[in-house]
């Protein structure tokens, strides 16, 4: 059976207009500021330490499996073609939402594109464990959610306002926005 969602053309129309990709589903999630600073290219990874070494630990942990060469624009950590399932890893267990989104993201994408169910798995690295993200309604209207915040940060000229919040203390942007 064809796998339908009432959103799935304009939902993949607004990801190829815009260019979006997981972690922009990520980032909107966690903080609006954060997404539109990463929308709008400005990214302060390279002078922060913290990010460097996540990135690091994270390549010298899982490099990238072969199953996701050949995807354009998708960048899932690995890919069970057989089975059709994405997995995305993460290094902690920590804001699960904003991470399982991001996996959501993928199998969706690949949903639409091949008209057939997916199924998302969060893989966490320090646990070894892995979590099913289920593509349910909620998941789905969280989905479709973060990309209309998306599309409407893309369209805002000015950094948008912020609160602090638990995630300031490891975000490379915390140094901009004064919360460090
Ligand atoms: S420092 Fe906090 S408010 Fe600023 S972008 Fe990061 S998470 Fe958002």
């Amino acid at each position: 059976m064809k796998w339908q969602w009432t959103h799935a053309e304009q939902f993949y129309e607004r990801v190829d207009h815009l260019g979006l990709h997981g972690l922009h589903f990520q980032h909107v999630t966690l903080c609006e500021r954060r997404a539109w600073m990463y929308l709008h290219g400005i990214n302060f990874a390279h002078w922060y330490g913290r990010v460097e070494i996540g990135i690091a630990k994270h390549r010298s942990s899982y490099a990238r499996d072969h199953s996701v060469n050949g995807l354009m624009g998708l960048a899932p950590d690995r890919i069970d073609w057989n089975e059709r399932i994405v997995y995305e890893n993460k290094g902690t267990a920590g804001a699960a939402d904003a991470s399982d989104n991001q996996t959501a993201f993928y199998a969706v994408m690949l949903s639409i594109a091949t008209g057939k169910q997916w199924r998302a798995i969060t893989h966490v690295l320090s646990t070894r464990r892995q979590r099913e993200v289920s593509l349910d309604p909620d998941r789905l209207e969280s989905l479709w959610h973060a990309s209309e915040r998306l599309a409407a940060l893309a369209r805002l000229e000015t950094v948008p306002p912020a609160k602090r919040i638990r995630l300031c203390k490891t975000c490379s942007l915390a140094g901009f926005c004064g919360f460090d």
